[in-house]
């Protein structure tokens, strides 16, 4: 049985190696992503609560890898940040998000918020300030066209160093907005001093809104918390009619997930109200 141990121990040992081989060698194509032109966005209306109009769009990232076709975030973003390669990717993120807003205003869609998610490395990069001042007057964007998801736990990692950065960027007259709220502990105190303009409630919040009256309440309390620290409240993960019902009827201002559209190429954004279960 000591033999057999060590086998299964060897065994598992090399498929880790594997692994390990397999995530080194997507590190080494994502350092040439962004040469390559392999990184792509795409683009998720924000409405207005319940069915439009649409009144911005987030940037979501996308790469289209040589071999394995169209990854996710979720396949690469982890890596990106372990390497530290999201400081040049988001930095490429900014500029092209803030290019397509140019665009998009150019066509006639004024008032319109591009959001752009900042991950935790690059929020705590001192490069995040000089870009986003870079990425807005190279494409002459008036700072409230812009708006920086940070995520809850990314704020509250510390308290300190968020504000000053957040309070540089809204100084900026840059919009902010928390991520997955609801996810991150935040002491009300510190949610207090963030000058943030928009919290987002976690999509986890609103999967089984319907059947789970502890959610509902807590997406009521999420909205008052809103309304008493003046932050607009948009509900994420919007996929059935009776979740669009309900979280308007909780009083959140605006809405995004796949029933109000999906995450599409720029040239397949639609512009006007959305078809309902697009
Ligand atoms: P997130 O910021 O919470 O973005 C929302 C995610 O939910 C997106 O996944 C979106 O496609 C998905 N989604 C939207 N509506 C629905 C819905 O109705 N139902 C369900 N089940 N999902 C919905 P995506 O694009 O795979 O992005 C995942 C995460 O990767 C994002 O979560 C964000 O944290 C990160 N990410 C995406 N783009 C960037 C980027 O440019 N930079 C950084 N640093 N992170 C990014
Ligand atoms: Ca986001
Ligand atoms: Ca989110
Ligand atoms: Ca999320």
């Amino acid at each position: 049985s000591k033999a057999l141990g060590r086998n299964c121990y060897c065994f598992f040992e090399d498929s880790m190696n594997a692994n390990v081989r397999e995530q080194l060698e997507l590190i080494q194509d994502l350092r040439e992503s962004v040469d390559r032109q392999e990184l792509v966005l795409h683009y998720q209306p924000k409405v207005v609560a319940p069915a439009g109009p649409v009144i911005g769009a987030e940037a979501l990232l996308r790469w289209q890898h040589p071999t394995r076709g169209l990854l996710l975030p979720d396949k690469f973003i982890h890596l990106a940040e372990k390497s530290g390669l999201i400081v040049p990717i988001g930095e490429w993120v900014l500029n092209e998000a803030c290019r397509q807003a140019r665009v998009w205003r150019d066509a006639g869609w004024r008032d319109w918020t591009m959001a752009v998610n900042v991950s935790s490395l690059q929020f705590s990069n001192a490069g995040l300030i000089p870009s986003v001042r870079t990425a807005l007057a190279r494409h002459e964007l008036p700072p409230d066209a812009l708006v920086l998801e940070i995520t809850e736990m990314t704020a509250m990692r510390n308290v300190d160093d968020s504000r000053t950065v957040l309070e540089e960027l809204t100084a900026m007259g840059v919009r902010i907005s928390i991520d997955d709220f609801g996810t991150g502990y935040s002491s009300l105190l510190h949610l207090k001093r963030l000058p943030a303009t928009e919290l987002k409630i976690d999509r986890g919040f609103v999967r089984d809104l319907e059947h789970d009256s502890e959610d509902a309440a807590i997406v009521s309390a999420i909205v008052a918390l809103g309304r008493t620290l003046n932050l607009t409240i948009v509900a994420e993960g919007v996929e059935t009619n009776a979740q669009q019902t309900l979280l308007t009827r909780l009083g959140c201002s605006f809405l995004q997930g796949f029933l109000l559209g999906h995450p599409v190429p720029a040239e397949d954004f639609a512009h006007g109200t959305p078809t309902q279960g697009a």
